[in-house]
């Protein structure tokens, strides 16, 4: 029987803090948690960031009131790494397990991971107290160095340099080995030399890229991150597989992650950038690379045709007339003699001049969003965004 693939899952990718700007939505922005299931089903979480959040809901809505049992590797102790732990809801379930991995903080002592819950659950941060969680949990102190076995996966930990301390994570799994390397600032050579170590031959390499190589040069030199270029170095040196570009910038727009992704990939083609929703498979005849669906706006079928050129898989230039589908719309401007009230709903029908087979018409719902007057005479311009039509959607493809 085929082997199972090793199956990575990213819940959250951003750096310092969660984002909700429409500029970061493609990438997202949850703060860093990632999901690794091993080809034999013994689950990791990476990090406990904001992504852990919509990760419960989808366990709870997977496993019902079967229990988890899994093991979870925290890097370090930093908000945008701990706090979606108050908001997991297989934490407050009595069925699941869970065993945590992390450092013995000098400014927190023994179990401090214990006391990071404790402290995020306590009065007058959070309105339950920690007894609530009544899932098992069972907390590792683990350092640099240090390799175990968690069923049958191998899993080694490396000192990274960053403020307060952070600790990298290598997982060899029977379906591909991953390493987690964020949060790490490049130029102490002892830290240099562990993340080389952790990264030889990997099937993918998790790097922190939050900043321009210029930036990581100047003025955000000594702020504990890195960028896209020094990822590039460890990629090729180590000649790990895939690399994939994380923990991204709040204040990096969607089309700055594509200008450090295409500015990486130009040194290293196997390079990826994060994004909420993105998975990674993993078995003997390589990765595979898949995204969740990020279309947004009220998506209608009609059929156009299109020039399209670009880039295929290999790096080869092409170019095609191809047929699109349909479209996704999110908003228009509309000129009207009447004036609509402000946040009510519209019923738009746009004529279009396409397949004349088909029907020439667009039926969409709409709420004001925005007024202006005199564009016109006597007209108001009016500001729409469309809004979900139960109809329509029950028409998708
Ligand atoms: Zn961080
Ligand atoms: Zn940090």
């Amino acid at each position: 029987m085929k082997q199972k693939p090793a199956k990575l899952t990213f819940w959250g990718v951003r750096g310092s803090t969660p984002t909700l700007e429409r500029y970061t939505w493609r990438y997202g922005g949850n703060t860093p948690c990632l999901e690794l299931t091993s080809p034999e089903g013994t689950q990791f979480i990476l990090d406990c960031g904001t992504g852990l959040r919509p990760l419960g809901n989808h366990w709870s809505a997977k496993n019902g009131s079967e229990g988890a049992d899994a093991h979870i590797l925290v890097t370090h102790y930093h908000w945008d790494h701990i706090q979606g732990i108050p908001f997991f809801h297989p934490f407050f379930e009595a069925q699941n397990k869970f065993h945590f991995y992390s450092f013995q903080s000098k400014y927190l002592g023994a179990n401090s991971l214990r006391q990071v819950f404790e402290a995020q659950l306590s009065s007058p941060y959070f309105p339950v107290d920690v007894s609530m969680m009544t899932a098992s949990r069972e907390f590792n102190e683990v350092t640099g160095g240090q390799s175990w076995d968690v069923k049958g996966t191998k899993v080694s930990a490396g000192w990274l340099n960053h403020p307060q301390g952070c600790l990298g994570y290598r997982i060899d799994t029977s379906g591909g080995s991953v390493v987690y390397a964020t949060d790490n600032e490049p130029g102490v050579p002892d830290c240099d030399r562990n993340i080389r170590q952790l990264a030889q031959g990997a099937d993918v390499l998790i790097y922190d890229a939050q900043y321009s190589p210029e930036q990581l040069a100047y003025e955000r030199k000594g702020w504990g991150h890195s960028s896209w270029l020094e990822g590039v170095k460890i990629a090729r040196e180590c000649r790990v597989r895939n690399l994939v570009l994380f923990h991204h910038d709040p204040d990096s727009s969607d089309r700055g992650v594509d200008g450090f992704l295409s500015a990486a990939r130009q040194e290293f083609p196997a390079t990826w950038a994060a994004a909420e929703g993105m998975t990674i498979s993993m078995d003997d005849h390589g990765v595979n690379v898949e995204m969740r669906e990020s279309r947004i706006g009220q998506r209608r079928r009609l059929r156009y045709t299109a020039t399209v050129s670009g880039l295929t898989e290999d790096g080869t230039a092409f170019e095609e007339k191809a047929t699109v589908r349909d479209i996704s719309i999110q908003g228009a401007y509309l000129c009207l003699n009447s004036r609509p009230r402000l946040q009510s709903e519209l019923r738009v029908l746009i004529e279009t001049a396409g397949d004349p087979t088909r029907a020439a018409v667009i039926p969409l719902r709409a709420n004001v969003v925005h007024f202006e007057d005199g564009v016109g005479k006597n007209q108001t311009g009016v500001g729409v965004v469309f809004v979900e039509d139960p109809e329509a959607r029950r028409n998708r493809d």
